[in-house]
């Protein structure tokens, strides 16, 4: 039977996860696993670079975000689901790799340079908040990829120059010490990204704009009804542009049927913004009800939860172990083992 490609993608443990996340990269996941052995990385040790002084924020947020994935149909069997800090190899490997990148490089990667200049903007001390932890992200994010022999990364096309920076590190691993490592490849897709309630184009968990894929009815009723509309409706019976409105923008992705419906009686003036989004609420939290009844069975029962990822974390970590001797062997560090 021909192997199957190693697919490996993950999240920082940031908090819960949102309805962008599930249409950019949920519902991508859900068709990998059927096609590709996949690793799912909790990336606990990234999420600290930004955290470090909070590590109960990471600490509460691993759990959440395996039950995000769980409700959302990512299933343990297809998947192994692990935790970064919990694989030392990855560690391991991140300083060796760190010898065959320069820091001239790191501070060329497009990535990088946006994030610091955001930085910058952000803090305005000229970058003394750049840690060496985060100028060292794509180091560990190959060392990530590489651990795993992972041959596929599903990424967007501004992800693209961190996976060349990891192709970069692995060829020159290889010429240096044999054909070891993978080369990984992009998988480059289109992941829709969805705007917040407020119309920011990024729904974002820090912008107070976001639906989450664990919100009650109540919860999502009262977000809704706070959602930015065509501010040019007045009165009920006007007429308005339901292509300006954020609630129009959610009926395309939530109200299939009715969705066509809804356009023409808002553009006649023959339906109010109270009751528009009253039906939004309604077709959404439908459309979530049975991820929210799956998580309350893991909400129930932790257990389940620490038992998929204590067993996803062994799994992972036999694999990076394997490649961990191989790294050593041809490197010639592997001392005192019997060849
Ligand atoms: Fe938006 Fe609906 Fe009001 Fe039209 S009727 S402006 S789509 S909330």
């Amino acid at each position: 039977m021909e192997e199957k490609k190693i697919v490996l993608t993950g999240d920082r443990p940031t908090g819960k996860l949102h309805i962008g996340h599930y249409f950019g990269s949920i519902q991508n996941r859900l068709k990998l696993q059927e096609q590709y052995e996949t690793y799912i990385l909790i990336a606990d040790v990234q999420a600290l670079t930004d955290n470090f002084n909070n590590p109960e924020k990471v600490r509460t947020a691993i759990k959440e975000l395996a039950k995000d994935y769980l409700s959302c149909g990512i299933d343990p069997e297809k998947c192994t689901i692990y935790i970064q800090s919990m694989i030392p190899e990855i560690a391991e490997l991140t300083v060796f790799f760190s010898n065959l990148v320069t820091v001239a490089r790191l501070e060329r990667n497009p990535t990088v340079k946006t994030e610091i200049a955001q930085k910058k903007e952000l803090f305005g001390n000229n970058g003394e908040s750049i840690t060496y932890g985060f100028l060292g992200y794509p180091v560990s994010q190959a060392a990530d990829i590489a651990v795993f022999n992972a041959e596929l990364i599903p990424v967007g096309e501004d992800q693209l120059p961190m996976i060349e920076q990891t192709r970069e590190i692995v060829r020159k691993f290889n010429s240096m010490y044999g054909d070891t490592l993978v080369e990984p490849e992009a998988l480059v897709g289109k992941f829709p990204r969805i705007k917040g309630l407020d119309g920011n184009e990024k729904m974002g968990k820090s912008l107070g704009n976001a639906i989450f894929l664990s919100d009650s009815e109540e919860e999502i009723q009262k977000k809704v009804m706070g959602a930015v509309t065509d501010t040019s409706k007045i009165k009920k019976d006007d007429p308005a542009n339901p292509e300006i409105c954020m609630v129009g923008y959610y009926h395309k992705l939530f109200s299939n049927d009715s969705c066509k419906e809804v356009f023409a009686e808002c553009r006649k003036g023959e339906r109010g913004c109270v009751q528009c989004k009253k039906q939004l609420a309604k077709n959404i939290a439908e459309y979530l009800r049975p991820i929210r009844e799956k998580r309350a069975y893991y909400d129930n029962n932790p257990e389940v939860i620490d038992k998929i990822l204590i067993d996803g974390t062994n799994r992972a970590r036999k694999k990076a172990k394997e490649t961990m001797e191989k790294i050593k062997k041809n490197m010639r560090i592997n001392y005192f083992v019997n060849e």
